[in-house]
């Protein structure tokens, strides 16, 4: 539901924030073009992702780790070392028993004993496999569903607040498909997809077998039943499950009901018993996502093989722990999910995984060490500055949109005047005290960990709406929009290069960080933010010719990246609608941030001046294209096109700039080169 701006990081310290006075000699900004980036031997009128980017993709070519590999991982790269430093410090310290840096060292020191997960092996799980070999009713099993879900595993859907469309300042529960251990759908139903169900099938026969679970079944047979048994559950949940397509459409996922409604829509889920459980027995009303297929798991529950429904809780167990096992497990799991779904060739080293996993469990911990050893206080303010900078462009084109009504436009302004900006980290942090981190395994320090976040998030439920809350850690290298609070955030470890630069000139900076402000706030504003009014309800606010001129600008878009064809064999296109709020996006921050570079250059009474042989239009365009700098796998092609609503890289680069007038003037570019679009055929739209 929220949308990050996925691979992507910044600082944004604006060049021209050096104006304490002249004390100093000011000092000599750069272009803030690295010519290593560049391949200045490809065209950029035919490819300008290759012209901004080549250098850099020769340099960096894909480590074994990597499916995809590009100048925000490296900057993600950067960042988790910089969290192993401060684990270790951490570590190396004499720490208070229960105390939060015991916790950090104890999870850390845990994951990284090799020795002692190996001796352990499929140990750690024994307890909850027995626990659903030895169910003998409907009734256990649903209650086995409940206990699942609390400690974050989820069977066949899952659990969240998340605010009430109707009035965003109350958060309610939602309920939402899960269940599918290969993530999509779309994995289980289409033909082109067979060889992945096979292998597949393959990893949870064997883990299941490793797991002991074929000697605990009641039933007879190996591993191959058994994984045959979970497929054909997995894939009657997949038919009834909605597609990527409509679950992007707010209003398609909006079904309030009653519990009452909910029970009598699904009797076998038991739905009085699992709210109990989650610590919500007085609960009333709920959202339901997606209605058809909660009854679909009902009648799962009900009538389904007992033994087959069994096997698949159990899958969900193994395959959930397998990353926290011993090596035999966290290999299998890596042949399958690495190296067949994204073409990794070679796992993450241990202490990046160890580090992923403390990162997770105890963010704002870490975050709060962090914050005080990596960023500058005052990047925020820069970065503030920045942002109404920003703001103030947007305004400007929303005045200029001549496909929306004047009364519109002002609601559009009001809207965007509203949104609340988050920088850097939160102010007042979360509270660890109550989490138990202890040295009996991993896995169980996992589950508590879990277990203790689905508290935390029931506890928010029926309560009204934190707007001071933060959805993303200031360690995590992205940004996001929230169209229920209106709010955007830029966390600390955005606020770097290559997103900003310090000592580059302007034209660079809104580039790269400023588009990636500008991307955020229009996605308040994209085909589902404009869903959203300003206080974050779901509530039209257009008029109805408005939100068909809307339509039919976005198409062009939609057919735009349709024909855009990523990879030869096997035979893969983009997505356009399903990427369309992100691609919106990507083309209102490019015009937003450009016309505020505009304003940022006439203030400072720059009039535009080449720096090492561009100009600054030129370099606003190579500085946004060196963001996605980046190598990729087939695999990864595929799989990401298949599950992500952002565009490649590439295609963020080579797909969104023939749209934008201000690129085709500054690098000139001409009818019958690639880069080329007519200029009716680009989208008009913020
Ligand atoms: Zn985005």
């Amino acid at each position: 539901m929220k949308k990050t701006l996925l691979t992507i990081a910044t600082m944004a310290l604006l060049a021209t924030a050096c104006n304490h006075k002249a004390k100093t000699e000011a000092p000599q900004l750069t272009s803030g073009i690295d010519p290593s980036y560049l391949d200045t031997t490809a065209n950029p009128v035919e490819d300008f992702y290759r012209y901004a980017c080549g250098g850099w993709m020769d340099a960096n070519p894909l480590k074994p780790e990597y499916s995809r590999y590009g100048s925000f991982d490296k900057l993600a790269e950067t960042n988790q070392e910089q969290l192993r430093g401060l684990i270790d410090s951490v570590s190396a310290a004499q720490n208070e028993k229960g105390s939060i840096s015991d916790k950090i060292a104890t999870l850390y020191n845990i994951g990284m004993d090799s020795v002692k997960l190996n001796q352990q092996g499929a140990e750690p799980i024994q307890e909850l496999l027995k626990g659903i070999a030895a169910i003998n009713s409907r009734e256990a099993l649903a209650a086995k569903v409940a206990e699942l879900h609390h400690i974050g595993i989820d069977p066949f859907f899952g659990i969240m607040n998340e605010a009430d469309p109707d009035n965003s300042k109350m958060q309610m529960a939602w309920i939402w498909q899960t269940g599918l251990g290969m993530g999509d759908r779309d994995y289980y139903l289409e033909k082109k997809n067979a060889d992945k169900r096979e292998k597949y099938q393959d990893l949870i026969a064997k883990e299941m077998v490793m797991a002991g679970y074929d000697k605990m079944a009641s039933f007879a047979g190996g591993g191959n039943i058994i994984a045959k048994m979970v497929m054909d559950v997995e894939t009657g949940l997949a038919k009834a499950q909605y597609d990527k397509l409509k679950n992007r459409d707010p209003h398609a996922t909006l079904h309030k009901m009653t519990l009452d409604e909910l029970k009598k829509m699904a009797p076998a889920v038991a739905f009085d018993k699992y709210f109990a459980e989650m610590g919500l027995a007085n609960i009333k009303n709920m959202n339901v996502g997606q209605p058809e297929y909660i009854a679909e798991v009902s009648k799962v529950l009900a009538n389904a093989n007992m033994e087959s429904v069994k096997a698949y809780l159990a899958w969900n167990v193994v395959n959930t722990a397998a990353a926290y096992l011993s090596d035999d497990f966290v290999q299998a799991n890596f042949e399958f999910f690495g190296k067949t779904m994204s073409g990794q060739e070679e796992m993450r080293p241990r202490w990046k995984r160890v580090t992923s996993t403390v990162n997770g469990a105890m963010s704002e911990a870490l975050g709060q060490l962090y914050v005080a050893k990596y960023f500058p206080p005052e990047a925020k303010e820069r970065m503030v500055t920045l942002v109404n900078n920003l703001k103030e462009a947007f305004a400007v084109r929303i005045d200029g949109a001549n496909w929306m009504d004047p009364e519109t436009k002002e609601k559009a302004k009001d809207k965007l005047a509203a949104i609340l900006v988050k920088v850097g980290y939160p102010d007042k942090w979360r509270d660890y005290s109550k989490l138990e981190i202890n040295d009996d395994s991993y896995f169980a320090n996992v589950l508590r960990s879990n277990r203790f976040d689905v508290d935390y998030m029931m506890s928010k439920i029926d309560k009204p709406t934190d707007r001071d809350e933060w959805q993303m850690p200031p360690q995590m290298v992205n940004a996001y929009y929230n169209p229920t609070t209106n709010e955007i955030c830029f966390p600390a470890a955005i606020l770097q290069p290559p997103f900003f630069n310090m000592k580059a000139d302007d034209a660079a900076n809104y580039g790269a960080i400023g588009v990636v402000i500008g991307h955020e706030m229009t996605h308040g504003f994209d085909d589902q933010g404009h869903e959203y009014d300003k206080d974050g309800n779901l509530n039209n606010w257009w008029k109805e010719s408005d939100a068909t001129n809307f339509k039919t600008n976005a198409q062009v878009l939609i057919d735009h990246f349709n024909a855009i064809k990523v990879l030869d064999e096997p035979e893969t296109f983009a997505n356009g609608e399903f990427c369309l709020g992100e691609n919106i996006a990507d083309n209102g921050g490019l015009h937003i941030s450009y016309v505020a570079m505009q304003k940022a250059l006439e203030k400072q009474q720059v009039n535009g001046e080449p720096m090492d042989g561009y100009t600054p239009a030129q370099r606003f365009f190579l500085a946004y294209a060196a963001v996605w700098a980046s190598n990729i796998r087939d695999e990864e092609i595929v799989r990401l096109t298949a599950m992500d609503v952002h565009s490649l890289a590439k295609w963020r680069v080579n797909g969104t700039l023939p749209h934008i007038t201000e690129f085709i003037e500054a690098f000139n570019v001409q009818p019958g080169n690639k880069m080329y679009l007519a200029p009716e055929k680009r989208v008009t739209l913020w």
